[in-house]
């Protein structure tokens, strides 16, 4: 029986996420993830926008071959879907591809078009949260890229928390980092980037929703840029 096979309650779960939250507060990235490989196995996957490779690089690095998980909500941009084709090309890592159950055409002829514009907390729902619900069963545990110093609403993001929306240990080893440290990881290890962060892009999202963003303004400031809405279900 592997790590991940072994049975563990949600109360288990939380109380090891909580407690792994406040012990590796400041460990290291590498080391956020040794205890999320060696703890979870084959039930830790890495979840990536494909904005950056930053994580999934990081955790190659502790299992090779480690499965990351990208939402194709068939609203990126082209250069996000050949970011995903370059990962999965050179990396190694195994890239999982979820989709949402109806394509933007059939999602336009059940709730018209630009359902985007007029509900994106559907929008998002429909072509995120739902897909990622159900590719995150086999997972007892997920990473993301998600950093405090990207916006307000992420100041507050432990390094391994609990996810009780989803019942899932969610671990951040990067929570910590600033964008000069992804900056600089970058850069010493040829890690692949999206190309629009280079085209004024600081947050790449579903091309409908993104904007590039203007001097001063935070790293989120282009998504959904004119409405209330911060986040897209995924880490709220
Ligand atoms: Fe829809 Fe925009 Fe959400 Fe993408 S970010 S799922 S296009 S509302």
């Amino acid at each position: 029986m592997t790590t991940a096979q072994i049975p563990r309650t949600d109360d288990e779960l939380k109380e090891l996420a909580e407690q792994a939250g406040r012990d590796l507060e400041d460990a290291s990235a590498l080391e956020i993830l040794q205890w999320a490989v060696d703890t979870f196995g084959d039930g830790f996957c890495v979840t990536s926008s494909m904005e950056d490779a930053v994580v999934a690089h990081l955790a190659s690095r502790v299992r090779e071959g480690v499965d990351v998980v990208f939402l194709d909500t068939g609203y990126h941009f082209p250069e996000t879907i050949g970011t995903r084709d370059a990962v999965e090309a050179v990396m190694d890592v195994n890239v999982i591809t979820l989709t949402p159950r109806q394509t933007v055409a059939e999602q336009d002829a059940e709730y018209g078009p630009q359902l985007h514009d007029r509900d994106p907390d559907l929008c998002c729902k429909l072509r995120k949260v739902q897909p990622l619900e159900r590719g995150l069963t086999a997972y007892q545990a997920w990473a993301t890229g998600l950093r405090r110093d990207e916006s307000p609403t992420r100041a507050n993001t432990p390094v391994v928390g609990w996810d009780a929306k989803r019942r899932k240990v969610k671990v951040s080893p990067i929570a910590r980092w600033t964008q000069d440290d992804v900056d600089a990881y970058v850069l010493q290890h040829g890690v692949l980037t999206n190309p629009l962060l280079m085209d004024g892009y600081a947050s790449v999202g579903c091309e409908p929703c993104t904007r590039r963003v203007l001097e001063g303004e935070d790293a989120r400031a282009g998504r959904w840029a004119g409405r209330a809405k911060t986040e897209c279900g995924l880490h709220g």
